[in-house]
């Protein structure tokens, strides 16, 4: 049976205006399940005005400690609901349902840290030079935010911005993917039942189109946006007509790097944690390993044998280790890059049997190159896949170019034992996150992002609130006296 889902605008449950949908598939199953709206420029026109209405019409007014409590009302919902979201999100992208059941816990996290927040966002009584003038700043909302989402982990990547930006003050239209749209319009229900006033979250739903729509809009003051870096470009080019400010979380190709002192049975579990949990479909996966020379033969053999081993399956059964892919065009690629890595000559330790005895699922084999150049396709584009590259270093050095050598900047791995070259790797490595002796570990209170071509600005943590903060400064002339017009005032 297919369901129907429907849009949020102006607190009213609502198809696109032209009737057209897109189907929601199941990975795993290679079947249609639900349909979603598939939202025309007209609709989104429609969403960024009750937006605006709603925070025009009280929600700028609306008292911090109030916000705070919708936000932990809302806590306590998704809480309530995290195994049915869990399910309901491994249907949609194919994903472990232990992971999407414990990324909707850690996005119940999120809503309650920003919470806290919402009633202390004071600013500064700042002392001038004279003392006849009175200085301070407001913290302010931004005003109406668009956020848009990309398919791997919908409800964690939109609690990264809805928290921060609900606790601010602001209003929003937020637009999941096309490919993973089913939690993020039954989040529409929870927002409905935590009581948020009508308009303050809008939620639309469809693909580039929508999105483009949306990221050209005259009406927004903020864009918040998780997805692939060509997107990203044309959303900073769209917003640059428009001079509203970006936040970009885009990918990556991080590096994690095992040095030869490194507690060898960690590291290799840190390796496939890294790549090969989501099945590779995270921002941060560790796509270059980073092997010193005098372990690597022991280390490539550990994780070869580790890959082979995992258990590919149904996302929702508790032994499973790997899930499908999320989507047919993800599918395509990924099998393209590896295609293409073999054709030119790269040494494929795991993967290359066949995946169709695990049914019509879009499954890809655990896959692990080794020797590879830093140089090389394989090591240098994002596969957003199981795919792993390895790569040997000689020392220290060594290891700290190959890693900085990529377009690159999102996160990065260390394992060793020794505390100084961790701390002093740590300090040259040009990524928004370091892991030492751990890997995709996250916490609500640590900011996350990138820099070069991972993106720009930040997500979680104190951070995350100034992206949707803007600063007022209100100065008071107390001194009585009628100045000079034709001198300036210090
Ligand atoms: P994508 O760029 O194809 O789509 C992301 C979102 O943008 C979708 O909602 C899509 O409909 C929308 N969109 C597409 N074209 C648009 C346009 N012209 N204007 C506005 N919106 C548009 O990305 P994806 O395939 O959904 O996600 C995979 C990518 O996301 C990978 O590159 C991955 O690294 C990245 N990612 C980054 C992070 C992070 O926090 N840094 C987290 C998860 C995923």
């Amino acid at each position: 049976m297919t369901a129907g889902y429907r849009m949020l605008i102006g607190g009213e449950r609502l198809p696109a205006s032209t009737g057209a949908e897109l189907p929601a598939i199941n990975p795993y199953t290679a079947e249609e399940f639900a349909r979603i709206p598939d939202a025309g420029p007209a609709d989104i026109a429609d969403a960024i005005a009750a937006a605006r209405a709603a925070f025009t019409g009280g929600w700028r007014a609306t008292p911090g400690v109030e916000r705070a409590r919708l936000l932990h009302r809302l806590a306590d919902l998704i809480t309530e609901h995290a195994d049915e979201i869990g399910l309901l999100e491994s249907s949609d992208n194919g994903k472990l349902l232990r992971e999407t059941t414990g990324q909707a816990r850690f996005a119940a996290r999120n809503y309650r840290y920003f919470a806290g927040y919402a009633d202390k966002l004071h600013g500064r009584t700042i002392p001038l030079d004279s003392p006849d003038t009175l200085d301070y700043t407001v913290a302010e909302p931004v005003g109406v935010a668009a956020l848009v989402t990309a398919w791997n982990s919908p409800m964690q990547l939109l609690a990264n911005k809805l928290a921060p930006a609900l606790a601010a003050g602001n209003c929003v239209v937020v637009k999941p993917s096309e490919h993973a749209s089913l939690t993020t319009l039954r989040l529409a229900d929870l927002l409905g039942e935590a009581g948020f006033p009508d308009g303050v979250v809008n939620i639309v739903t469809g693909g580039p189109r929508a999105g483009a729509a949306l990221a050209e809009h005259p009406g927004l003051n903020r864009i918040s946006f998780t997805g692939s870096v060509p997107t990203g470009r044309a959303i900073a080019a769209a917003a640059a007509k428009t001079l509203v400010p970006v936040t970009l979380e885009l990918g990556g190709k991080s590096p994690n790097i095992v040095f030869e002192d490194a507690d060898l049975d960690r590291a290799v579990t840190g390796a496939v944690a890294g790549i090969f949990a989501a099945g590779g479909q995270t921002c941060i996966a560790g796509s270059r390993l980073l092997v010193q020379r005098s372990v690597y033969d022991k280390v490539v053999g550990q994780i070869a044998e580790r890959a082979r081993a995992i258990r590919l399956g149904d996302p929702r059964l508790p032994d499973t280790q790997m899930g499908p892919v999320a989507n047919r065009p993800q599918y395509d690629r990924i099998h393209g890059m590896i295609e293409e890595g073999v054709d030119a000559g790269a040494n494929r330790l795991t993967g290359a049997e066949p995946s169709e005895d695990l049914g019509p699922g879009l499954f890809v084999r655990p896959t692990v190159f080794a020797d590879v150049d830093n140089s090389a396709r394989l090591a240098r584009e994002e596969i957003f896949g199981p795919v792993l590259s390895v790569i040997p270093f000689e020392d220290t050095e060594h290891a700290i170019a190959i890693a900085n050598d990529s377009e690159y900047g999102l996160a990065s791995g260390i394992w060793t034992n020794d505390l100084t070259r961790a701390h002093r790797v740590a300090a040259q490595l040009v990524a928004g996150t370091v892991w030492v002796n751990t890997y995709r570990a996250a916490a609500a209170q640590a900011p996350f992002g990138g820099t070069r071509q991972s993106g720009y600005g930040r997500e979680r943590g104190l951070e995350a609130l100034h992206e949707y903060l803007n600063t007022k400064n209100v100065m008071v002339d107390l001194s009585g006296q009628t100045p000079d017009p034709f001198a300036i005032r210090t």
